[in-house]
């Protein structure tokens, strides 16, 4: 007769990929615990109770992910490589400071074995042995309990379910919350473990990454000005305006209560309603809007080319860009670029921060420097807006802005009450209101000299509260209109008119036609009569005003 030999208890899928996540998520984000508490704004109890609910998050996400794998044949590796990836993110985070993204990734897939090796020390191996050995051997000892495959369907499908209601749940909570902390530290989502390398893997795998390889395609190389330029006494005079995060529902020009364009109400020009931008953010937008390919093929682009920019400089135009924010986003790479953001001019800077003013100021200094026979010809500038930047609205305008009060003067916008923040938000488009007029009066001292224009656009909008949603960024596919729909505004002075025979008049018929930033580079270039086979009149908002 044999006794049986005590058996150890199994463990179901579910039990384990439960520990399994709670210990990822819990002990495989030291780093970013450490960074988390060293901010500002989580201080105290109310970041512990914002901590604690996106730990909860990260936990309810990793268990979605894993419970997909909760087969007997898969969860124990699964589980093992993820262990494993993030004992090795968590000792460099934490040593080195440096976050996993797609290029850390590709960096760590190119290293040989030798600069590997020269990494390899007692304290990365201590590290990988505690968070990722010890839990690993501790997995592979549970007997793991079998369910009929039917069964271990529906238990899987369910937890996976069950996992991301909570998630989003918890994510409703503390979203604005949320939503600031990821904007205004973007480097975090590269910091959570072990998604950062989940995301890292489908971003090189599955989804195609957004950098083209090869050289730069070169765009309009026929490009010539037409005989009414050549032959004009004034040369054009263009000021693009590039705004930054003004959404055209705000603008009491295209129909807002507020009054939110004094100035500009003053002036003679077009404000087109219902222009929607190419993306959600700067990045996404900016160098969509300069392209000739519009945003369907633009995402789709298998290289990059050269921009309007390019072609108005190979036409023959002067060309400037003067930068009072983050830089172009390789728009302005071979023009002429001055940056204004970080001067030191009293009257127009404060907090290492200068109001778009100082681009004016800047103007005629950064003119005088570009080649005397372009300037002949013609003269495109592009002023790049800090515009209504959020989400410190309120860092934006200076005191005599402020014309609504109160103002929401938290970076963290959960701690403001909406009013506070649309207080904040329309401050900067009075401020957009009276850069764009000064602009437009610049432009008039020009005319003895000059046949002056202005275009102003924006790259995308931003969300205040509506449906709860802050800021802006979501995917195109998603986003409210709050995000996409733009201000679009054009000034162009008599012998503008004139010279383009284009008139405001006709202009302003059409401006609730649907527009895009597909038509900016076509319209650009129509605008400033350019000849190349990659204009399309279709696309050129001015063209149907032509001769009219
Ligand atoms: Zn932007």
């Amino acid at each position: 007769m044999f006794i049986d030999a005590p058996k150890r208890p199994q463990r179901s899928a579910t039990i384990l990929v439960i520990l399994a996540s709670l210990w990822l998520s819990l002990a495989g984000n030291l780093t970013l615990w450490k960074n988390l508490h060293a901010l500002p704004e989580l201080s105290g109890w109310e970041g512990l109770g914002f901590t604690v609910a996106f730990a909860w998050m990260i936990t309810c996400i990793v268990t979605a992910i894993l419970s997909l794998f909760a087969w007997r044949l898969t969860l124990k590796p699964m589980i093992t490589l993820l262990l494993i990836i993030t004992g090795f993110a968590t000792h460099y985070m934490w040593m080195y400071g440096i976050v996993l993204n797609t290029s850390m990734v590709i960096n760590v897939l190119q290293t040989d074995v030798r600069e590997a090796s020269d990494q390899l020390s007692w304290r990365l191996l201590l590290t990988v042995m505690g968070l990722a050995g010890l839990p690993a051997i501790w997995l592979w000892r549970q007997p793991m309990a079998e369910l009929p495959w039917g069964k271990q369907i529906l238990n899987n499908l369910g937890l996976c379910a069950l996992s991301l209601a909570l998630a989003f749940g918890t994510l409703q909570l503390i979203f604005q919350d949320f939503a600031s902390l990821m904007r205004n530290h973007t480097q975090i989502r590269h910091q959570i473990n072990p998604l950062n390398s989940v995301n890292a893997f489908l971003q090189l795998t599955v989804i195609s990454s957004d950098k083209k390889d090869g050289p730069l395609q070169p765009i309009g190389e026929d490009a010539t000005l037409s005989n009414t330029i050549s032959h004009t006494q004034k040369p054009p005079l263009l000021i693009l305006v590039l705004g930054e995060t003004a959404r055209s529902q705000n603008f009491s020009l295209n129909g807002y209560a507020r009054n939110t364009n004094p100035l500009l109400a003053k002036e003679q020009l077009t404000s087109f309603t219902q222009v929607a931008s190419c993306g959600t953010s700067t990045a996404e937008s900016v160098p969509c809007m300069f392209s000739h390919l519009g945003r369907q093929d633009f995402s789709k682009r298998s290289h990059e080319y050269e921009n309007v920019l390019d072609v108005l400089q190979r036409a023959g135009y002067a060309v400037l860009w003067i930068d009072n924010q983050s830089g172009c986003k390789g728009q302005c790479d071979r023009i002429p670029t001055t940056n204004t953001a970080s001067l030191k001019i009293p009257e127009h800077c404060e907090g290492g921060e200068c109001r778009d003013i100082v681009m004016l100021a800047r103007i005629d200094t950064e003119l005088a420097k570009l080649p005397p026979e372009r300037r002949a010809r013609g003269t495109v500038v592009v002023m790049h807006q800090m515009g209504s930047h959020g989400p410190a609205y309120f860092k934006r305008t200076s005191p005599e802005f402020k014309k609504f009060k109160p103002e929401c003067t938290d970076t963290s916008l959960a701690q403001c009450d909406r009013e506070e923040i649309i207080n904040a938000y329309d401050n900067t488009l009075v401020l957009t209101d009276f850069f764009l007029s000064r602009v437009i009066g610049w432009l008039k001292a020009q005319e003895n000299s000059h046949t002056p224009a202005m275009l102003y656009v924006s790259d995308h909008g931003e969300s205040l509260g509506e449906k709860n949603i802050y800021l802006h960024g979501l995917p195109y596919r998603v986003a409210p209109p709050e995000q996409t729909i733009v201000p679009m505004i054009t000034w162009l002075s008599p012998g503008f008119e004139k010279l383009s025979r284009v008139s405001t008049k006709c202009l302003q018929n059409q401006r609730d036609k649907a527009l895009s930033h597909d038509n900016l580079f076509h319209s650009v270039l129509g605008l400033m009569a350019v000849k190349t086979s990659v204009y399309q009149r279709e696309l050129d908002v001015f063209a149907a005003c032509e001769g009219r």
